[in-house]
């Protein structure tokens, strides 16, 4: 079997971009690819270079985020992260960054960098006085998230991108929870923008992507290549996927966020419901600051606590199957995570405790269902696990 037969030759476009699981990529000549690689012309050599499908779905996000240079889509968020890290860190160099980061963000700055001799200080980002305060001679990138996960606190981006101005130190932001309909880093000033398409943007469950622009062009130019050589390429059909999954990225988000500003106030009226965290809840601790920051658009992301201890968060997850109880956010349909068994299990009940996180504390990714079956479904689960007896 040869691989002769020709793809059909067509004057008519498809609507729909096809899926292009090519590897290798065929050339005319010696000539002609002479050609391709000096960027006389343009095409594909071979997919972990780049490809098709990586390309389309990077040039969509790139218009989201007003991104000054093409980004750079890689297999995973935490490739992304790390493709940033390394592409503007060396040995000897520091990074500051805030201290409630996604956890595979805060032990690749814990425990991967310092093996490369590169250092981090954690700080609070509510607190842009802390973050200057840890900012040294040998600092040569802030990372930082606009919300917090799972308290769902608001960084003093403001405040953190004007003294990083002062001390020529460029910004890296993770834009996944907060997404470029909330917040859009560029254009505030930040120098990198990250992105778990895995999440929201996607926001089916079902891809594994991640995506990364730099303002200045000789930094996106360090990141891609280090993204190639590093193997840090997502696969054709999941950027496809992705990119399918843009296509409704903001519908979805609209009515997530809807959902979202509603069940919060919900969950507040409930018996048992100690605590309601959402950002432009007027009794959230940063209520202000979303308001101007992220224009009221609170997000998709709720969290609250409830009265008791393990078998009452047993019961309330129990309940609550009727969604889905799976440590993720983002997909279309509405999850329920808890960090204390979870995502913060590796931390202390009192470490826990003190970033206000209690074994009854619940995070929820808002989806796009009807509002009344989310309603129905946490009054249920929040009933059943107050009738857990202590
Ligand atoms: C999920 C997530 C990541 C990592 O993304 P993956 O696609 O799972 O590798 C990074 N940052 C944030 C804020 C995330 O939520």
């Amino acid at each position: 079997m040869t691989r002769r037969t020709p793809w059909p030759a067509s004057v008519s476009q498809p609507l729909v971009s096809p899926l292009q699981p090519s590897v290798v990529y065929t050339a005319q000549t010696p000539d002609a690819l002479d050609a391709q690689y000096e960027g006389v012309t343009s095409g594909y050599t071979y997919s972990r270079e780049g490809h098709p499908n990586a390309q389309v779905l990077g040039r969509h996000i790139d218009v989201l985020e007003a991104a000054p240079n093409p980004g750079t889509v890689t297999g995973s968020g935490m490739a992304a992260v790390t493709a940033a890290m390394l592409a503007t860190l060396n040995t000897g160099d520091h990074v500051v960054a805030g201290n409630q980061l996604y956890g595979r963000s805060l032990r690749l700055l814990t425990e991967t960098l310092p093996a490369l001799g590169i250092t981090a200080t954690l700080v609070d980002p509510t607190d842009a006085a802390a973050l200057k305060a840890a900012i040294r001679p040998e600092t040569r990138l802030i990372l930082v998230e606009v919300v917090s996960n799972p308290t769902l606190r608001v960084a003093d981006m403001e405040g953190i991108l004007a003294l990083a101005k002062d001390a020529g130190v460029p910004v890296a932001v993770d834009n996944t929870f907060t997404t470029p309909r909330a917040y859009r880093p560029f254009a505030e000033g930040a120098d990198i923008v990250i992105h778990s398409v895995t999440k929201l943007l996607s926001g089916h469950s079902d891809v594994m992507a991640g995506y990364v622009a730099a303002r200045d062009a000789e930094v996106a130019a360090r990141i891609d290549t280090l993204a190639v050589t590093m193997g840090l390429t997502a696969s054709p059909f999941d950027c496809w996927l992705a990119e399918r999954g843009l296509l409704t990225f903001d519908l979805r988000f609209e009515r997530a966020q809807e959902n979202a500003a509603a069940l919060a106030d919900h969950l507040s009226g409930l018996p048992g419901v100690t605590r309601v965290l959402y950002p432009t809840r007027s009794d959230h601790p940063d209520h202000n600051r979303a308001q101007a920051l992220l224009d009221g658009k609170g997000g998709n992301m709720v969290s609250f606590v409830i009265e008791g201890g393990r078998a009452q968060a047993n019961a309330l997850a129990g309940e609550v199957a009727e969604l889905a109880f799976a440590p993720t956010l983002g997909d279309v349909s509405t999850t329920v995570s808890h960090p204390a068994s979870s995502s913060h299990r590796a931390l202390s009940a009192d470490d826990r405790a003190a970033l206000g996180m209690p074994e009854g504390f619940f995070r929820v990714s808002v989806g796009i269902e009807p509002l009344e079956v989310l309603r129905d479904a946490f009054t249920r689960s929040v009933v059943a696990a107050q009738s857990e007896t202590p």
